[in-house]
């Protein structure tokens, strides 16, 4: 099989042909259909997330079943698939929530969606209803990742939000809080490039972060927001966010920042904020993206904007880093 392996900070990924994996008696050999490429991969690349060489990177993957270990009954040849960024033990308490980062044993899949053929364990592996195509397989893993924060943030329909960063996680926030039936989002971005994509997801505005955002914020949504959802993690993202909450509003750090960021204590303290970080999904947020994607709320489809093949993967990184206008940018390990 093809895949395309990581060759350390700004080197081109190496496509190279590897043995296709066979399936232990409880995995499922899948041929991966497409791989999103996430701003965590943009981190491998540049060597900011200290990932090691030598992998096949890509965990927002779907695909179709094409042979099953011998011990696998409850999947059958053909059916489409996905599963969660990491594989776990199976046996723990985090495991049986499904919420898979967190078991001590969690490691990557032993090859990712950044190639042509993957296994993955049955127990972890979610059905995808023929309704729904490979790339709507794709987005699930994102769309669950901002799901989780929007549970774990508690907002109601009457709640008024504002989402920091426009990126796939910030977008998939702005869905969810729609679905969930809150009318005023506010999206802050640094440039206009997702604009359209944010309104089509259910924003109520969108502003470009500039000095005199707070303003900007409240004439938008007629006060200081209930809740922010830190979903930049550049420098200073979660001081700003502190800034802008209401006293007693809740922030919720989605950001992914490699660098130390400064924060004045007495900021937060004197509006009793409460800090609420969002790490992935469990196995309840999945479910809910595929039902919700099979109910027939597409509108995050218009997050991707641009399919390459594997020998792309290392040009659509550097366009996304030189600030490309795209979004979601799926691989197709088989173009
Ligand atoms: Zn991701
Ligand atoms: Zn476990």
């Amino acid at each position: 099989m093809k895949v395309a392996i990581y060759q350390g900070p700004h080197q081109p990924f190496s496509i190279e042909e590897k043995p296709t994996p066979s399936p232990r008696e409880d995995e499922l050999l899948i041929k991966v259909g497409r791989c999103g490429i996430c701003g965590t991969d943009m981190s491998t690349y540049t060597g900011a997330a200290g990932m090691e060489t030598g992998v096949v990177y890509g965990h927002e993957f779907a695909g179709e079943v094409v042979a099953l270990g011998s011990e696998v009954h409850e999947f059958a040849i053909g059916q489409h698939v996905t599963a969660q960024c990491v594989t776990a033990c199976g046996r723990c308490e985090e495991c049986r929530r499904g919420h898979l980062v967190f078991c001590p044993e969690w490691r990557q899949h032993a090859s990712g969606g950044f190639g042509q053929f993957m296994t993955i364990p049955a127990r972890e592996a979610y059905r995808l209803p023929p309704s729904l195509t490979l790339e709507d397989g794709a987005l699930v893993e994102p769309l669950a990742v901002g799901l989780h924060g929007v549970r774990l943030s508690g907002l109601g329909p009457s709640s008024q939000i504002v989402v920091l960063g426009a990126g796939a996680i910030g977008l998939s926030v702005v869905f969810w809080a729609r679905r969930r039936g809150v009318e005023r989002i506010v999206v802050v971005a640094t440039s206009n490039r997702r604009k359209k994509i944010a309104l089509e997801m259910g924003a109520s505005d969108f502003i470009l972060a500039a000095d005199d955002l707070e303003r900007a914020i409240e004439r938008s949504l007629g006060g200081p927001p209930e809740i922010v959802f830190e979903c930049a993690g550049n420098p200073g993202a979660m001081m700003r966010s502190m800034g802008l909450v209401v006293p007693k509003g809740i922030v919720v750090g989605m950001g992914y920042g490699l660098h130390p960021e400064e924060i004045t204590t007495a900021l937060p303290l004197f509006k009793e904020i409460r800090i609420q970080f969002s790490m992935t999904y469990d196995r309840e947020d999945y479910e809910e993206v595929i039902a919700t994607l099979a109910a027939g709320h597409l509108e995050p489809r218009c997050m991707v904007t641009d399919t390459v093949p594997l020998e792309g993967l290392t040009g659509a990184i550097e366009s996304l880093l030189a600030g490309a206008p795209h979004c979601k940018v799926m691989v197709d390990p088989w173009a």
